[in-house]
């Protein structure tokens, strides 16, 4: 095994993850200062907006052009040294050092020594019990590698398939939502088309989210725009079957999905499904080295940071883990209890830490949160949600509802002073309008 071999003045800021969360915080460190920066991630290393993800069909953008600049590009523009395809399987916080392999050889192992660590290490998608997510005909899409796969199945099924292509989307939040709105788009543009069937145990989409009223008009909108849904539906289990193969027609799988509505056993053919249950952060390399991990936390939610998720890696705020030199961000990251795995959010902690690592002798900086609304990217029925604080539990919420010409703005208010505004839902193009005037209205989450 090699050994680290600078000597400690030299040391890197190394950044484990090429997401959006590395890739910025790289950017702005680089703005402030000329210190040796190295980046580590398994992937190609390939810098890309992943929101992209979820309307590129409907932006006519065919999945390799997504990608804006490759690692080679991307380590020349920012002068940073990157190991892509390298796995980090070690950390040790005791002698600031990382262990990475190649992903394709686990037993080049090498050792970083690092000045200080940024864990950018992302999230994964989660799946049900006993379903397994082989990116051929069951897919999950949290990276620009899955969707690469994802769309070239969609279009090879197409292709190949006499009639409509059968898509079930498991899962009715925010992914799921997106992608059923973006593949519709597909629909209406492919010779053959597309049907896209959504599951969910919940009464309506969004039902995190949104309240129930706005829900349903989703619901509506997308039922409108082509979409199935099978709400309240239980899913028993999901296998897949090889069909008959004819002379014309290239064989390809029936995925049989078994689900339960009102306890009532039915079954639904598909022929691809995309798992969009939510995700995991990777908090593996974190835990493995005793730093604490949010699913391990009895750390109460800082009260005015939105109700969220009790995961990822937790950080204070100064983004540091509870390890010294050791730091987290992006959607591994917990900061100050609250798991908000979004692109402001990561923009913000990648803006403070950078000046943290620029001048490691001046006081650390803190994040700063603006109350962050999430646009939902539903062209057949735009979203805008900027979640409650957490200060604030239902019963303390009274929501004021005020008609547009197509939707409606929703706001959310302490019962015992209705003229404060805690968060909103927009609904609809006319109401989206207002979403930077209603921001500036909540108080800031974190100051
Ligand atoms: C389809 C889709 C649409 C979205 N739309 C929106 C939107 O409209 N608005 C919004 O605000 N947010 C949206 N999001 C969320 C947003 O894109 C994410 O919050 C953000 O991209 C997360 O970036 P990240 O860098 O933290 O994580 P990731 O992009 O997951 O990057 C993690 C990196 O860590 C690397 N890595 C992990 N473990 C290791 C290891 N052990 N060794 C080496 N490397 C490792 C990976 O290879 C990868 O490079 C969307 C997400 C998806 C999936």
């Amino acid at each position: 095994m090699q050994q680290p071999s600078l000597a400690s003045s030299d040391l890197p800021v190394i950044i484990i993850g090429s997401g959006m969360a590395g890739y910025t915080l790289a950017r702005e460190l680089r703005k402030l200062s000329q210190q040796p920066i190295v980046m580590v991630c398994q992937d190609s290393g390939a810098s890309y907006a992943k929101p992209t993800l979820s309307n590129a069909f409907a932006q006519g953008k065919m999945a390799e052009a997504i990608a804006n600049a490759d690692a080679t590009k991307m380590a020349e523009t920012l002068g940073l040294t990157i190991y892509n395809f390298y796995h980090v399987s070690h950390l040790d916080v005791e002698t600031q050092t990382i262990t990475i392999h190649p992903v394709l050889a686990a037993d080049k192992q090498q050792v970083l020594a690092y000045r200080d660590l940024v864990l950018a290490t992302g999230a994964s998608p989660s799946s049900l019990p006993n379903l397994i997510i082989d990116q051929k005909t069951v897919f999950a899409v949290n990276h620009l590698d899955d969707y690469i796969a994802f769309q070239q199945a969609i279009k090879q099924l197409i292709a190949q398939k006499a009639g409509l292509v059968r898509v079930a989307i498991i899962g009715a939040g925010l992914i799921g939502c997106e992608f059923a709105n973006d593949l519709m788009s597909q629909s209406q543009t492919a010779a053959h088309g597309l049907k896209v069937a959504v599951f969910d145990k919940a009464a309506v989409p969004l039902a995190l989210q949104l309240p129930t009223s706005a829900g349903k008009m989703l619901q509506s909108a997308l039922s409108e725009a082509g979409v199935d849904f099978y709400l309240n539906a239980v899913i028993e289990q999901i296998h897949t079957r090889a069909s008959a193969q004819t002379a014309s027609i290239s064989a390809h799988p029936v995925i049989e999905i078994g689900y339960c509505i009102d306890d009532q056993p039915n079954c639904y053919e598909a022929d691809i499904v995309l798992v969009a249950t939510g995700l995991v952060a990777n908090t593996r390399l974190a835990e493995a080295a005793n730093i604490t991990t949010a699913n391990h936390s009895s750390a109460t939610v800082l009260s005015h940071l939105p109700r969220t998720a009790q995961q990822g890696i937790c950080v204070d705020n100064h983004l540091q883990t509870s390890a010294p030199h050791v730091y987290a961000i992006g959607d591994c990251a917990n900061v100050m209890g609250s798991y908000m795995p979004y692109v402001m959010p990561l923009m913000n902690q990648a803006k403070a830490l950078a000046k943290t690592l620029a001048d490691p002798t001046a006081p650390p900086t803190s994040v700063g949160y603006p109350a962050m609304p999430v646009a939902i990217k539903t062209p057949s029925l735009p979203l805008v949600v900027l979640p409650v604080s957490g200060q604030y539990p239902d019963a303390q919420i009274t929501w004021q509802t005020h008609p547009t010409a197509d939707g409606m703005v929703m706001t959310a208010h302490p019962i015992h002073d209705p003229a404060s505004l805690l968060g909103f839902v927009l609904v609809g193009k006319e109401a989206g309008k207002q979403r930077l005037s209603l921001a500036k209205q909540v108080a800031d989450w974190l100051n």
